[in-house]
């Protein structure tokens, strides 16, 4: 199975003029950029495996997309978790529940598996023997072999940049264009592989950090590789904390779908769409490109919790 080109549309948001790799098309269950991610596991897959595990939030993105990987590879699934809420049991939505109805099973990992200040990641490395047809994910995918899927991606949008260029009559003007991609960052795996492959043709990539803030992003992008070389970095002057709900955050989100009619996910992208409205006159003169990385399913589960919160404001 080939994934891959999916459309760039076209939008207007706040005065601001962009266009967006529309990356949450990519496959119905298995899109956005988890589905880069993995991508080489669905069409380089290692021999002999029959069962993925992998460990994060019983919301996470990557709980659905491994789900649906491992769906469409026939492969067991067992995905760990710290703990899920008897709420979420009783009722389950979103990735959680997609993901259940993929086939996952979803296991709370066992108290007594944890030692001192063990780490889930630690405390299944241990217990879970390592195993030939056993292949081990690392949380949200920040592993090595996304580079594959992502370089991907990075080809597409070369591609895509280099048609724009091209048809446009007016020649050098034009061409001298600057391109900015977007795109928010958790691990910042996607935005580092992108960075990587987008540098040499000119295209600058911009991300803000959404979980832990801009030193830990800098520190995950010196774990992929030890090069200086890294993707800009742009933030609020206020702090952000992931997964908390913010007014302003719900106000976005709500603006940009009337005004693009794209829904885009409530956990990543408001933070940047909020960061690019605040560094708005660095992108003047240049073509905005953001990439729409999925996660939309997530979106059930939170969408509810901000209409609970702020319903009347
Ligand atoms: C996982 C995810 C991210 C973060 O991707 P990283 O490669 O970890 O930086 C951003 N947006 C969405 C929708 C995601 O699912």
């Amino acid at each position: 199975m080939q994934l891959g080109n999916t459309p760039v549309t076209n939008h207007q948001f706040c005065g601001l003029h962009f266009y967006l790799k529309r990356d949450d098309l990519l496959h119905p269950q298995f899109s956005g950029n988890k589905a880069r991610k993995f991508l080489s596991l669905l069409e380089q897959p290692p021999q002999d495996i029959e069962k993925i595990v992998g460990y994060g939030s019983p919301q996470a993105n990557s709980l659905y997309s491994l789900a649906a990987l491992a769906h469409l590879q026939n492969w067991h699934f067992d995905f760990y978790v710290d703990h899920i809420a008897s709420y979420l049991k009783q009722n389950p939505n979103g990735n959680y529940a997609k993901a259940l109805e993929l086939g996952a099973r979803i296991i709370e990992v066992p108290p007594e598996w944890k030692v001192g200040t063990d780490n889930t990641e630690s405390a299944l490395k241990r217990y879970l023997c390592e195993s030939s047809d056993v292949l081990m994910v690392e949380e949200g995918g920040r592993m090595p072999i996304a580079e594959y899927g992502i370089k991907g991606l990075a080809n597409e949008l070369i591609d895509w940049v280099a048609s724009q260029t091209n048809s446009c009559e007016d020649g050098p003007l034009e061409s001298r264009q600057q391109w900015v991609v977007a795109l928010p960052s958790g691990t910042g795996t996607t935005a580092f592989y992108l960075h990587k492959y987008l540098q040499p043709y000119g295209i600058e990539v911009v991300t803000t950090a959404c979980v832990g803030g801009e030193d830990y992003l800098k520190a995950q992008f010196l774990q992929l590789s030890s090069t200086q070389s890294q993707p800009t970095i742009w933030s609020l002057d206020t702090k952000h904390h992931f997964g908390k709900l913010y007014q302003d955050d719900f106000q976005i989100w709500t603006t940009l779908m009337a005004q693009t009619g794209v829904e885009f996910e409530l956990l990543y992208d408001p933070l940047m769409w909020r960061v690019l409205l605040m560094h708005k006159q660095k992108l003047s003169g240049k073509n905005l490109l953001y990439i729409h990385q999925g996660g939309l399913l997530g979106n059930e589960s939170m969408l509810p919790r901000y209409q609970r919160k702020f319903a009347n404001c």
